[in-house]
């Protein structure tokens, strides 16, 4: 008999063991899903991780019901990565499955299923997939469970499977975006017309229809079909659209036999041909910089790039990414969640045309099943650039990672599990592949910097900007003098107004940046000191003017904005700190000529949101961008001259280790948008305190002083890099509850770890959601093996969930959190 071992989708840190049926256990490889029954009447969808001949001593192993795939949907090494993630970063192995693959290759019990009423394909179908379409006609979304329940199918699953391959069901867990096989009018001219001598007849009898002409003309401008080389196929919409012609001028075109329109079938991902573009030369300090990362890859794994802000560090990737191709290898292309922008994926896709899969958190899960499939059958990717999570996908050989701004901190993962930090995990997927790992950033982390002066990496260093322009002017304007001599303007100081004045005036963009949303952070009561907190969670609520609503932050939960104290009865509460949308708001009132859009979480939610913002400040059409940290991430415009920091404050008062750091980080940052194509930018920098060392090391650009102290203090305090830390958060509804046990964990590591155990304390929040939290915080030396530490630090998570009236608590880790 043959047995498989199985990864569920569920929080479990086992495989398990199922005996497979004579039909298949020929065809049964590791890597491939099979549908298997667990617990009480569900289904799910796992994944063979071992094949074996040792039936199970415990139990009597159940079969699997059925196989799904022909091939494996997984390559080596996936498993491995997957087993180093879960023990690395001490996650249940069924919760890296359940991140690492797309929910629509996951069919389980509970998966929903909808008829897509859009399919109209007729392609051949067994009587027991007409019985499920049947089943779903009524239009209503039903799970799998129940579905087999109606049609007395027992088999539903693979059925599913195949009518979702067909595109005649859609299935997710959320069922979010609409799958759709979809279908565009494109336009052509007519065989006959396309002779060059017919067309010179129809010039002149259309010389009298003049709307007519215009359209072909915009046509042949569009198609470039004059060219007969290069043509482009020409969308009706986009004729309609570009002619500013109605469809009734199209229609007559058609009908004299001029052009004639076809439906295409379009993938949700755009595969269409692309021409592509050679990258642009380097220059030579560029060229000088690749050279020496070549050479450092000879001796090491992984090179840190630290070039400034403009210095072209996209171009090197560019032709790092092209030899790797040469090389029959694929690359991937990290960057932090914002920055993924058509600004980084039009330039790319410039030049690596459809070898390029973009990999983006805002894609619906049927566009990611897409990109996993085409990796998959080898068709077409070779670079893809993603988010956080591309690091899960099927590549067939690495040969380069790039980390792009490898010192963001929204590469790690945080909830749920498996809590990763996608560049070091990037760092070993590499290693795996036989790959070599490349992080590029202007404001290295403090850990990866230390790792290239220790020789763990390589190191390459660029000081001089594309096209030499220099840094920007970084100029302090004290906002605590500004108050008191009462000069300050909302919550702009002399400085600042002046040259957004200049700024204007000279039609140059500007760039605000202040790092809170909302209108003000919170409400207090002038009367009785009141401040309105979120119901569900420890925090105060945020104002938000423009939807007249209080926020939290956390949960999501609103309430309208109190006209008075609930409290005290009176109309005294008042505004107290600023977001984003109160500096909008003064900006409009100081300059209402000047065009002023904000960009922050709440204006860019939609698909498409983010992308309209940055072309229309691309294209002129915004005077003023007024953001938080989303303004600072890689986006390169030609004219803004000017940025403004509205307050330093907050991001160098902020507690935690790392707040230092990322002060240093967010403001040499966001400076880097000023003056990067034609002249010398200006920083204005508003600040209560300008003797803070952080902000001497931005004016100067040190940034080598600024990781000499912080490195000093973290090895007084104990933290990264000389230290690991581990966090432990336990939650639960009941205050007393949690607290007990924390104070029961705390003590039992004490007893393994000593003094390395800080806690339990209360996080800055300590509830959320209506659960109680409490931490402990575990350092360890970089000497002492962290598996073994983990090993001791779940059996105490599994000792305290065992004690009576522990039971119903939420114990997680988080390895090297952020
Ligand atoms: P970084 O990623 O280091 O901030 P970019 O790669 O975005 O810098 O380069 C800044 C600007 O300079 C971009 O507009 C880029 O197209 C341009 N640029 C950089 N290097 C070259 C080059 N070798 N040839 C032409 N343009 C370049
Ligand atoms: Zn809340």
């Amino acid at each position: 008999m043959k047995y498989i071992e199985v990864i569920l989708p569920l929080p479990l840190g086992n495989t398990f063991t199922y005996s497979v049926p004579d039909e298949w256990s020929k065809s049964v490889q590791i890597g491939m899903r099979v549908i298997v029954p667990f617990g009480k009447k569900k289904m799910y969808t796992a994944i063979v991780s071992l094949i074996h001949s040792n039936a199970p001593t415990l139990y009597k192993a159940k079969e699997i019901i059925y196989v799904l795939d022909e091939k494996p949907i997984l390559r080596y090494p996936q498993l491995k990565f997957w087993e180093w993630i879960s023990n690395y970063y001490q996650a249940y192995i069924g919760d890296v499955y359940r991140a690492a693959v797309p929910s629509g290759l996951k069919l389980e019990s509970e998966t929903q299923v909808r008829i897509n009423a859009d399919y109209e394909e007729e392609t051949e179908m067994s009587e027991k997939e007409f019985r499920i379409l049947d089943a779903l006609s009524d239009g209503k979304i039903k799970n799998v469970a129940e579905l087999t329940k109606d049609t007395e199918i027992t088999d539903v699953m693979p059925l599913v499977k195949l009518l979702m391959e067909k595109g005649a069901v859609e299935v997710s867990e959320e069922l979010t975006e609409k799958y759709k096989i979809k279908t565009e009018t494109y336009v052509r001219l007519t065989e006959e017309a396309a002779y060059e001598s017919r067309l010179k007849e129809i010039f002149d009898e259309l010389s009298k229809a003049q709307k007519q002409l215009e359209m072909l003309m915009k046509y042949l401008d569009l198609s470039k079909a004059l060219s007969k080389k290069n043509t482009v196929e020409v969308s009706k919409k986009e004729l309609l659209e570009k002619s500013g012609v109605s469809t009734s001028v199209l229609n007559g075109l058609i009908e004299k036999g001029i052009l004639e329109s076809y439906k295409k079938e379009i993938g949700r991902l755009d595969l269409s041909v692309v021409k592509t573009e050679d990258p642009f030369p380097l220059v030579e300090f560029q060229q000088k910089a690749m050279n020496e990362i070549y050479r450092q890859f000879t001796e090491k794994q992984v090179v840190l790039l630290h070039g400034v802000t403009s210095s072209g560090k996209t171009e090197i990737y560019i032709h790092m990414i092209q030899k790797t191709l040469t090389e029959k290898k694929q690359a991937l292309y990290l960057v932090p969640e914002i920055a993924l922008t058509t600004q980084l994926t039009s330039r790319l896709k410039l030049v690596f045309g459809n070898k390029l899969g973009v990999y983006h958190s805002k894609f619906s899960d049927a566009e990611r099943v897409e990109i996993w499939d085409n990796l998959l059958n080898g068709k077409g990717y070779e670079v893809i650039v993603g988010v956080r999570s591309s690091v899960f996908l099927p590549f067939r050989q690495l040969g380069l990672v790039i980390v792009d701004e490898e010192h963001e901190t929204s590469y790690k993962q945080f909830d749920p599990a498996p809590r990763y930090h996608a560049r070091n995990a990037a760092i070993v997927l590499a290693q795996m592949h036989g790959a070599k790992t490349l992080l590029g950033t202007a404001t290295p982390s403090i850990e990866s910097y230390f790792n290239a002066q220790t020789g763990k990496y390589g190191f390459v260093e660029i000081n001089t900007r594309f096209k030499e322009i220099e840094l920007p002017e970084i100029l302090v304007a004290n906002t605590k003098e500004a108050y008191r001599k009462k000069q300050m303007q909302g919550h702009f100081t002399p400085l600042l107004m002046q040259k957004i004045n200049e700024a204007l005036t000279a039609n140059e963009q500007v760039i605000l940046f202040q790092n809170r949303r909302g209108y003000a952070p919170y409400l207090e009561c002038k009367g009785c000191a009141y401040v309105p907190k979120c119901k569900n969670c420890d925090v105060s609520l945020t104002v938000h003017k423009y939807l007249n609503k209080l926020t939290c932050h956390y949960c999501g939960h609103t309430e309208s904005l109190p006209g008075i104290c609930p409290v005290c009865n009176t109309p005294n509460l008042e505004n107290k700190g600023f977001g984003t949308e109160k500096i909008e708001q003064e900006i409009r009132d100081f300059f209402p000529k000047a065009k002023t859009t904000r960009m922050d979480f709440d204006t860019t939610r939609g698909k498409k949101s983010l992308e309209k913002i940055i072309s229309d400040f691309e294209n002129g059409r915004i005077d003023i961008l007024v953001g938080t940290q989303m303004v600072t991430k890689g986006l390169d415009f030609e004219r803004v001259s000017l940025v403004g920091i509205l307050n330093a404050d907050n991001m160098l008062n902020f507690p935690d280790f790392r707040s230092h750091e990322r002060a240093y980080q967010l403001m040499a940052q966001v400076s880097g948008r000023a003056g990067r194509k034609y002249k010398r930018g200006i920083v204005v920098l508003q600040t209560s305190n300008p003797n803070h060392p952080i902000i001497k090391q931005v004016i100067k650009n040190d940034y080598f002083t600024m990781f000499r102290t912080q490195l000093t203090e973290r090895k007084q305090f104990r933290y990264p890099p000389y230290f690991r830390l581990i966090e432990i958060t336990l939650r639960h509804r009941n205050a007393k509850v949690v607290d007990k046990a924390a104070r029961q964990m705390a003590s039992e590591m004490v007893k393994i770890f000593g003094k390395r155990v800080m806690g339990p304390n209360i996080p800055m929040i300590g509830r959320i959601q209506n659960f109680y939290i409490k931490n402990i915080l575990l350092k360890l030396e970089n000497k002492i093996s962290p598996n073994q530490a983990k090993k001791y630090l779940q059996s105490i998570a599994d000792t305290i969930l065992a004690t009576e009236g522990f039971k119903s608590i939420r114990i997680s880790l988080d390895v090297d959190p952020m």
